[in-house]
Order: structure tokens, then C-alpha cells, then sequence
């Protein structure tokens, strides 16, 4: 399988220490660990940040062909703030390098020479106008590119219309229970008789999804698929940072929609996956497919029969 990506690459910037982020970014970085090729759309300054981001991605196998250098602004970065009770907040300066795409028919040509069999984007960099008509370009000329679209909602990084307009070419959709009744409030389905089941459906047929995702923390996920609703709990860990964990599900999810997996054993694997990477610090911490197969009782021989 291939993945094509657009979006952030920045670095997030905790009081001790930096590590290179972005949803984007990490999804990617998970993909490529299992076993298939990504290449982000991304841009970073030709700043100390912007160089050491570059080889860390090639580090992490990712493909950099399709991402700008610009002498400004500065490489994306996230201040982290962590509150006692172990949560973190964003602060993200805009505009950041990653909002300097490159739309030229060169990069447009490229993305469609590497033949992705998937289209990642979130919603963070569509607030600019530029990133989203990129998108949306790009969703059009990928001849017969499926789109994964991973909502990721980030205070003053949205709204309603964006959100509609992204689920509207969406073919697969992952996003949180928090994100989920904040939509479903948004379309007036009133909180007492809300059901995560009902908004699914709801959502799912307003904008043609095939597939909706939502993420619970600890207890797992819930997987909408063929009309069907999946409740699948997640694997019980010791959480070190939760950081990156719905990145990896998503990518993990991603693999067995491909592979065309009935549901449970996609949610398993996924829950196997993002919990292993909630247990170990950092957005991409080292998981290996041996032990996620092992937490999820799935085979090995059917995670390596997706390599292209
Ligand atoms: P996001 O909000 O980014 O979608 P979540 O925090 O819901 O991410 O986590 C994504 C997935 O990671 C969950 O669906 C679950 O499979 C796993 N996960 C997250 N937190 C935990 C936890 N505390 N214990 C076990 N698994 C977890």
C-alpha cells in the first residue's frame, strides 16, 4: 500500500526537550513501520529545526521528495504545556513553514507518479485556504485515491463548514468520542439521546463515508462499517503519554481497512497497536508487529500480506 499525506511537520517542544510531531507525520512514520511506503506533502524552513526534521523523516523511512524548503517563516513548532493532572495544550504560532505548501505542477505531477492507494489529510493546516484547495486538488487529479481523513480537532483549528467540506470527500473517517459530540451536537442531535451508534450512521450517510472510526481512550474504539456498528475494548496498559497513540491507531486501522479485515479484527489490531504506543513515551515510540499481533491474537502472515 501506498499513502500519500498532506499536512503538519513540527516540532513539539516540551520544557526538557523536542520532539519532531505532527498528526501527519506520525501517522506516516506508522504506516512505513507497517511495511508500507508514505510520503508527506509537507514544507520546513532551511532553519536548524527544518534540517534536523528532514533527516529524521528519512530516518523513519518516510519519503521527503515532496517536501518545500522555504527560508520562511520558521519550521512548525507545538508549545506543550503539561498540567498536573498529566494533560498537555498546544500552542501552535501560524503562520509556521508548514503553511508554505508547494502547489506547483511539478509537486501535483509528483504526488501522482508516486500512486498513492491513499490520501491522508487532517483538519489543522486547512484552516489555510491554500492547504485545503491543495487537498481538495489533489483528492480530485489521484485517480482512483481513496482519502482518510483523521479530524484531529484543535482549538482555533476549525470549523463547521471546513469539517463538511473534508468529510464531503472523505471515503474512510477517524476522530475522537469528545470530536464525535461535538459534531453531533453541532447537527442537533440533543445530548440526552445522543448515542455514538446513531451520530455514526447519521454522519456517515449525510456525506457518503464508507467507514467511521471513533476512538475511546482506554475502552477502545467504535467502528462503523457496511452498515454495521462494531464496540471493540481496548487492551488494558500502563499509560506512560498518550501522545501519538490515535496517530498510530489510525495508521494501524488503516492497514487492515486496506486489507479489507472484518471490523473486530481491524479494532483489535488497531487498540493493540495505539495502546502499546500509549504504554512507551513519545508520539512515535518504537512497536514492533510481533507484539501487537501478539496483544491482538492475530497472525503475523496476515499483517505481511498487505506489502505491495
Ligand atoms: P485520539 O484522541 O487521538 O483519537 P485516543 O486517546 O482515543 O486517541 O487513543 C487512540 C487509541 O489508542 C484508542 O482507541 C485505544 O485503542 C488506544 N489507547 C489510548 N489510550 C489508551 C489507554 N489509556 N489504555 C489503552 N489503550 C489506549
Amino acid at each position: 500500500m501506498r499513502v500519500l499525506g498532506v499536512g503538519e511537520v513540527l516540532w513539539d517542544v516540551f520544557p526538557q526537550r523536542e520532539l519532531l510531531g505532527g498528526a501527519p507525520l506520525n501517522f506516516c512514520a506508522n504506516t512505513v513501520r507497517l511495511g508500507h511506503r508514505a510520503s508527506l506533502i509537507t514544507a520546513v524552513a532551511n532553519d536548524k529545526r527544518g534540517r534536523a526534521a528532514l533527516t529524521e523523516m528519512a530516518d523513519l523511512g518516510l519519503d521527503t521528495s515532496l517536501v518545500r524548503v522555504v527560508s520562511e517563516p520558521a519550521t512548525g513548532v507545538a508549545i506543550v504545556t503539561t498540567t498536573p493532572q498529566g494533560d498537555h495544550s498546544f500552542e501552535i504560532p501560524r503562520p509556521a513553514a508548514f503553511d508554505e505548501l508547494d502547489s506547483s505542477p511539478e509537486t501535483m505531477q509528483r504526488a501522482t507518479a508516486f500512486e498513492p492507494d491513499w490520501f491522508y489529510f487532517g483538519t489543522l493546516l486547512q484552516t489555510n485556504a491554500h492547504a485545503e484547495q491543495l487537498t481538495h486538488d489533489l483528492a480530485r487529479k489521484l485517480g482512483g485515491v481513496k482519502c482518510f481523513y483523521d479530524m484531529n480537532l484543535r482549538p482555533g483549528c476549525w470549523n463547521m463548514p471546513l469539517i463538511e467540506r473534508l468529510c464531503a470527500v472523505a471515503d474512510v473517517l477517524k476522530l475522537n468520542e469528545f470530536e464525535a459530540q461535538t459534531l453531533g451536537e453541532r447537527i442537533g442531535l440533543r445530548s440526552e439521546r445522543f448515542s455514538l451508534e446513531s451520530f455514526a450512521a447519521q454522519w456517515a450517510d449525510s456525506y457518503g463515508i464508507e467507514s467511521i472510526c471513533i476512538t475511546l481512550g482506554a475502552a477502545g474504539c467504535l467502528i462503523y462499517m457496511n452498515g454495521n456498528v462494531s464496540l471493540v475494548p481496548g487492551f488494558p496498559v500502563q499509560v506512560e503519554d498518550t501522545v501519538g497513540a490515535g496517530d498510530a491507531f489510525a495508521a494501524a486501522f488503516l492497514h487492515g481497512y486496506h486489507l479489507r479485515w472484518p471490523a473486530l479484527q481491524i479494532g483489535r489490531f488497531a487498540n493493540a497497536v495505539g495502546s502499546l504506543v500509549a504504554s512507551r513515551a513519545g508520539a512515535t515510540p518504537e512497536w514492533s508487529v510481533e507484539e501487537c499481533c501478539a496483544l491482538a491474537s492475530i497472525s503475523t502472515g496476515e499483517i505481511y500480506a498487505a506489502h505491495r
